[in-house]
């Protein structure tokens, strides 16, 4: 346990076009401001990297010249490096270069349309991730994992400074470090898709906790909704039977991607992914809820005691590795 004279620092920031909150308990509050300042500070880094929109950004660069640069900052080669492992490990269902697609259905302005078919085949062959530094039309988003690998590099600032216990919350992507200072566990509260309201709770102890789903960020057109996670296959959003997909393990970045690359794969396939993956053992360990259309609960069964749901589903159930 730690002690009880630790002191709560709780700061709020917007970066990544989202809103984050850090919070973390330290011997004082001077010192605790200082490591979310040093948070901020790294988060506001990454992002003039990786932004999409920032004309100064690396990724920005790499989207608007046809020659890919000699050298890139660590930070972007990592996350191509990462991005590229869990492409072929999904097949391609996380696909960080979708960003020619995505556009045109307007998700990057807010000026949303749904594209003609000619249109999406023409983006659709600039959008094969292998060809990174072979096709100069490729664009690069990493909106998919860049708040997952944002997360990591701040636990990396809080265990630098010695902090024991702290919670990030980055833009609904959390990462719990340790445990709470009394002792207990984080208790983190997954969304209800139709309500709002917490769908379940889970408690865990220094484990990255990342949610995709379609109910948040969409627009609608002649009754039928268009999500911002997209089918790297066909170019349109997902249309499937999943509300949501959450991934739970210890690496931020690995929830992040994981979240989508499963959202886009299903419910059948995803479990499938899970399975395969545990089975193989050449993948870190990580658990996932899901919740379908048709109201039901599904969770893999590394999380069972942890989870608690909120909500009357239709069916809950806990899957087991092969
Ligand atoms: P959010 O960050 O909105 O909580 P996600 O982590 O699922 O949710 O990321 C969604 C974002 O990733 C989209 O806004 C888009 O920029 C990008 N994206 C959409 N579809 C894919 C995909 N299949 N693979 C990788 N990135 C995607
Ligand atoms: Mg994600």
């Amino acid at each position: 346990m730690i002690s009880c004279s630790q002191k709560k620092t709780s700061e709020s920031f917007t970066a990544m076009n989202t809103f984050m909150t850090v919070t973390l308990y330290s011997s004082s509050s001077k010192r605790g401001e200082t490591v979310c300042y040093q948070i901020q500070s790294r988060v506001d880094e990454l992002e003039q990297i990786l932004s999409t929109t920032l004309p100064s950004s690396d990724v920005f660069f790499i989207n608007h010249n046809s020659n890919f640069p000699a050298s890139l900052k660590p930070e972007l080669q990592t996350l191509i490096d990462f991005s590229k492992l869990i492409y072929e490990k999904t097949e391609g269902a996380f696909n960080p270069a979708l960003y020619p697609v995505i556009r045109e259905w307007g998700f990057t302005t807010g000026e949303y349309k749904v594209p003609s078919t000619e249109k999406i085949q023409e983006l659709l062959p600039h959008t094969d991730f292998s060809k990174l530094y072979d096709d100069e039309k490729i664009e690069l988003d990493f909106g998919a994992v860049g708040k997952g690998y944002a997360a990591d590099e701040a636990l990396l600032i809080l265990e630098e400074n010695g902090i024991k216990s702290a919670l990030l919350d980055f833009g609904g992507n959390i990462q719990a470090l340790g445990k709470k200072p009394d002792g207990s566990l984080w208790k983190v509260g997954i969304k209800n898709p139709w309500d709002g309201q917490v769908a379940c709770a889970l408690s865990v102890e220094s484990k990255a906790v990342v949610t995709s789903g379609g109910y948040e960020k969409f627009f609608e057109e002649a009754v039928q909704r268009y999500i911002h996670i997209f089918d790297p296959a066909t170019g349109r959003p997902i249309q499937n039977d999943l509300e949501s997909m959450t991934i739970v393990c210890e690496s931020g970045k690995y929830a992040d991607a994981l979240s989508t690359a499963l959202f886009v794969m299903g419910k059948d396939k995803a479990i499938y992914w899970w399975k395969k993956q545990m089975a193989e053992k050449s993948f870190p360990v990580f658990d996932f809820i899901l919740i379908t259309k048709e109201q039901q609960l599904i969770y893999s069964s590394g999380l069972a005691g942890f989870i608690e749901p909120m909500y009357q589903f239709e069916s809950v159930e806990s899957v087991m590795p092969d």
